[in-house]
């Protein structure tokens, strides 16, 4: 039964996040979404589901802009999350997915000279995105 009740809230977690693949969402979001049709799962399942899901990178975890909570947002065309790096705009709070090549040479001149195995999954660059350049 215990099982079934944990499959049950990553299910729950997993669809209400890809109906809003367009969406970011807090902890606290995604609970007051789902809890009721998970069965009245607590906070801390959903948190744990999160947390989980985003090391298997199926979804991403990322800094909310301007504070100090964290975000959780569907990942349809990037499947692999959890291995390559983000960048982030600081302004609007737009992803993007750096699956290029320079990701891995940066990978590997911070291990040659600093001795860091970089953790890509949990990487995110900071910056200013197009759309909100033209903004000002
Ligand atoms: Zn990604
Ligand atoms: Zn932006």
């Amino acid at each position: 039964m215990k099982g079934e009740y944990k499959t049950k809230a990553r299910k729950c977690i997993v669809d209400f996040l890809k109906e809003h693949a367009d969406r970011r969402f807090t902890v606290r979001e995604i609970y007051d979404q789902i809890s009721t049709e998970a069965g009245g799962i607590d906070k801390t399942t959903v948190y744990r589901n999160l947390e989980r899901l985003s090391d298997q990178g199926e979804i991403i975890k990322i800094k909310e802009p301007n504070s100090d909570s964290w975000f959780f947002q569907y990942s349809e065309d990037h499947k692999h999350c959890n291995s390559h790096m983000h960048a982030q705009c600081s302004e609007c709070g737009k992803v993007f997915h750096l699956e290029e090549d320079f990701v891995e040479e940066f990978e590997e001149k911070v291990r040659k000279e600093y001795g860091l195995d970089v953790n890509l999954g949990k990487t995110v660059i900071v910056g200013k995105c197009d759309d909100c350049k033209k903004k000002d």
